[in-house]
């Protein structure tokens, strides 16, 4: 089990790989390489989609409407971003907001894995359909999936996972934003539950997370600079 230090550390090299990642077109068109956020040590991670406008600018997830949505939803559960991890399926914005194409999750998913296996929550809340397919593995859309927790094997550890309706979904639909807040109604239950058996681990387990993109790594100062700036982990 690693320490919060030692969660906080990793981290930030993980992140460093993402500033200088090249791996997919994403890169060409990006202001800022939008990480992610919080608290290294959350018991509680939030996956959405991926960057808009105003997140690029900012390199911080979830800044614009959706997000202020996400902060009050947090705050009536009695919760706030300083205690939990938000990050996205992909770290850089597709352009004009459209989706994330299929090439550019998968070449991102080896960031969104370390930061699950470094930070190793409790619950992970997916946020709209691509987090909630990717995490599963499966087609199942969240329509039918939202607000009914499941025990999902993420890498090597058994998490509880918790598929929401996106808040900017919500944002647009009325009647999704109570059922938005019904689903978050679930989440400190969940938090409380006792915790999960876990899968033997393997003997050689390694230290730090595998499978990153072969990328370039920023400088101590720059990552260390770029963590302060954003108020991360
Ligand atoms: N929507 C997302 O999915 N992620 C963000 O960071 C912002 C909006």
């Amino acid at each position: 089990m690693r320490s919060a230090t030692e969660r906080r550390e990793q981290l930030k090299e993980v992140y460093g790989r993402a500033l200088g990642c090249t791996a997919c077109p994403l890169h060409q068109t990006r202001t800022t390489v939008v990480f992610g956020a919080g608290n290294a040590d959350a018991d509680l991670m939030f996956i959405g989609e991926g960057p808009g406008a105003n997140e690029d600018k900012q390199g911080v997830p979830f800044v614009g409407r959706a997000g202020k949505l996400l902060d009050t939803l947090l705050e009536e559960i009695g919760l706030d971003r300083a205690s939990v991890f938000i990050a996205n399926v992909v770290k850089c914005r597709p352009p004009g907001n459209r989706d994330p194409h299929p090439e550019e999750i998968e070449s991102c998913h080896p960031f969104l894995r370390a930061q699950v296996e470094l930070i190793e929550p409790k619950v992970i809340c997916t946020l709209g359909n691509f987090s909630t397919k990717l995490l599963r593995g499966d087609p199942t859309g969240i329509s039918r999936l939202h607000g009914q927790d499941e025990v999902q094997t993420i890498g090597a550890r058994a998490i509880r996972l918790l598929p929401l309706f996106h808040p900017a979904a919500a944002l647009y639909t009325p009647s999704s934003l109570q059922t938005l807040r019904d689903d978050f109604a679930r989440i400190p239950a969940l938090l409380a539950a006792p915790p999960l058996p876990q899968p033997h681990l393997a003997d050689e387990q390694p230290d730090s997370p595998q499978s990153q993109p072969e990328v370039e790594p920023e400088t101590d100062e720059a990552i260390e600079v770029a963590s302060e700036q954003l108020g991360l982990f």
